[in-house]
């Protein structure tokens, strides 16, 4: 047995695929949370309903590099896998698989994946081969362990749809999907918020209420279009950030909306250099 196994403890910490495979063995009813580590309570609640609708939870801590299309952003993502090992173990996940690069990739060619032109917008338009890489890993990650249900946050939405365009066209594994989860004060949980200065987390938690506050706005009015032009405008201006986007868009196939029905306002924006994304 190459696995970790703590006999006290019943999170079993798997390092390399033959501990995968093994510890997997006649498992059914698997769900999965796929995750870069620096666990927040946006991944518990990943974990939670996944431990409420399937029978053993896995959960994966991998920095996949080839969804960084910046190199710098790669070395600089927040690690804290000695505490993450510690909540992991609280919440009482069956499985966590902590692989290397080699494990997930093998010896495997860069897959030739294809985004379709409809989803090459928002972040598939300023994050030039992110998407690409998350799909390539996604496609490793299911091969591998052969989930039943796959738990993803509406936080990443454009992400979220890809994933499940790409994955339930391949495999038998179902994408679940997840609210996002915000601070008292509004700001969507990400392992990049351990990032920002104390001024830039309140200004952060200010633009997230100012948008929900906005969303609600636009409700009868008309001509949104041009409000959420004046309204990109007033945030950069008044919150110094830069944003890549400020659109409206559906929830189905993320084509542009011209009204609120089952649509969503997605926002991507730099604030000092780290780059949040976020959606009402
Ligand atoms: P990450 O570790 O950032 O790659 O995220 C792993 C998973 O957690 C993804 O499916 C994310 O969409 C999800 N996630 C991240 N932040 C949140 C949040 N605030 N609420 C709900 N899900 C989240």
């Amino acid at each position: 047995m190459f696995y970790l196994l703590n006999l006290f403890i019943q999170m079993k910490i798997l390092i390399n695929n033959s501990d995968l495979n093994e510890a997997l063995k006649g498992v059914t009813n698997l769900g999965f949370v796929p995750t870069m580590g620096s666990i927040h309570k946006g991944h518990l609640s990943l974990i939670k309903k996944s431990k409420k609708l399937t029978k053993k939870t896995i959960v994966s801590i991998f920095v996949n590099p080839r969804q960084f299309n910046n190199k710098k952003d790669y070395k600089n993502y927040p690690k804290n896998i000695k505490n993450d090992i510690k909540i992991l173990k609280k919440i009482k996940v069956d499985y966590l698989y902590i692989p290397k690069i080699k494990s997930v990739f093998g010896k495997n060619k860069k897959q030739k994946i294809y985004i379709s032109r409809n989803y090459r917008i928002l972040c598939a338009k300023f994050r030039k081969g992110h998407f690409e890489g998350v799909l390539q890993v996604m496609d490793r990650l299911t091969y591998l362990i052969k989930p039943n249900k796959i738990f993803m946050g509406e936080k990443d939405y454009q992400q979220l749809l890809l994933v499940k365009n790409f994955i339930e066209k391949k495999y038998s594994s179902k994408i679940i999907s997840c609210k996002t989860i915000r601070e008292k004060n509004n700001l969507a949980l990400s392992s990049r918020n351990s990032l920002l200065n104390n001024q830039n987390f309140i200004v952060a938690n200010k633009i997230a209420t100012n948008l929900i506050k906005f969303k609600k706005f636009l409700k009868n009015k008309k001509n949104l279009e041009n409000l959420i032009r004046d309204k990109n405008y007033e945030l950069e201006k008044n919150f110094k950030i830069k944003i890549d986007y400020l659109e409206l868009r559906k929830k189905r196939d993320l084509k542009n909306s011209k009204n609120l029905s089952n649509s969503k306002l997605f926002i991507a924006y730099y604030i000092g250099d780290i780059r949040l994304i976020d959606n009402f």
